[in-house]
């Protein structure tokens, strides 16, 4: 059997096209477009190449992108004083801070000191919360947008068993939160799951975001499945690759993501969906 290549950046394509539309009726709404402040600190090239492509896609959605790129040896208190001052600003909706940060910054208290109103990026607690609950917050992006690709390939997710590979905040755990709420049922497997190989041949969707390179080998997989692959490694030859053996898996599984083009486009997507929405609600909350 030969998978379907889900297109990731054709997906994101069409969700950046709505964000634009969006952010269009903000506009005239508000008066101003949507208002996404970005915050980078020191010259990691991977952060970098992030936040580029996220003022890339602001360009073209309509959405005013602010950069401040700090040293490496900015403070914590420089730090934690610049995000207030965004966070304060009226002409500003959505606040983030490109992570990692250098070791000397607390990235929870960062997270913290922005407003859950403003958190587009969906990682303070309260927003973390509203995601366990069902109420209305922000999602993080990477996650939300596995949700959003199985819904435009129409893959059901009720009663699926899903498997999630790996368990860090940004990807790991809220990919299985949000499978959950999708009513699939899910397992959570990390460093120390003892017989991982057999719990993901399990999997009728597999979701993968361990960070090594061809981690899930074809002979792991069940024949049909569905494999959304988050990994982003770079190989010593300067090409990305996934946390998938993307080419062996192909040959057995239903459908799967590549690397490039498939789940790393839906992430900046969903950040654009985040802010125009950040800003609608702000508008509606000051009417
Ligand atoms: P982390 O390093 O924070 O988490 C990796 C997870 O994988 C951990 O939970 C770890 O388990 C688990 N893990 C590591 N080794 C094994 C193993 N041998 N067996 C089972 N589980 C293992 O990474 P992230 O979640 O931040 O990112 C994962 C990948 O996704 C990376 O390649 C990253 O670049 C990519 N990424 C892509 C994005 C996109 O937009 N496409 C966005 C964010 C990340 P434990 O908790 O026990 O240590």
């Amino acid at each position: 059997m030969s998978a379907k290549i889900i297109d990731g950046k054709a997906i994101a394509a069409r969700i950046k096209e709505n964000a634009a539309k969006d952010a269009a009726e903000v506009a005239r709404a508000i008066g101003r477009k949507p208002c996404l402040a970005v915050v980078i600190v020191g010259e990691d090239p991977a952060s970098r190449v992030y936040v580029n492509n996220k003022k890339k896609a602001c360009e073209a959605c309509g959405i005013t992108s602010l950069e401040y790129a700090l040293p490496e040896q900015t403070s914590q208190e420089e730090l934690l004083a610049l995000i207030d001052r965004l966070d304060r600003d009226d002409a500003v909706d959505g606040v983030l801070c490109q992570l990692p940060l250098p070791a000397h910054i607390s990235e929870e208290k960062v997270i913290e000191a922005i407003s859950p109103d403003k958190d587009v990026d969906g990682f303070h607690p309260v927003n973390v919360g509203k995601m366990v609950t069902g109420g209305e917050g922000f999602l993080p992006c990477t996650p939300a947008g596995l949700i959003e690709m199985l819904k435009y390939e129409g893959i059901e997710t009720a009663g699926k068993r899903c498997v999630v590979i790996g368990r860090s905040n940004i990807v790991g755990k809220p990919a299985a939160l949000l499978m959950l709420r999708e009513n699939a049922t899910v397992t959570v497997c990390h460093s120390r799951t003892n017989g991982l190989k057999e719990i993901v041949r399990e999997a009728d969707i597999v979701i993968a975001a361990v960070g090594r390179p061809k981690f899930v080998t074809a002979d792991m997989l069940k024949p049909g499945a569905v494999v959304l692959d988050v990994g982003i490694n770079r190989l010593p030859d300067r090409t990305l690759c996934g946390d998938v053996d993307f080419a062996a898996a192909s040959e057995t599984v239903s459908a799967i993501t590549p690397v490039p083009g498939g789940v790393g486009p839906m992430t900046v997507a969903m950040l654009m969906k985040n802010t125009v929405e950040a800003a609608r609600r702000r508008a509606r909350a000051s009417l």
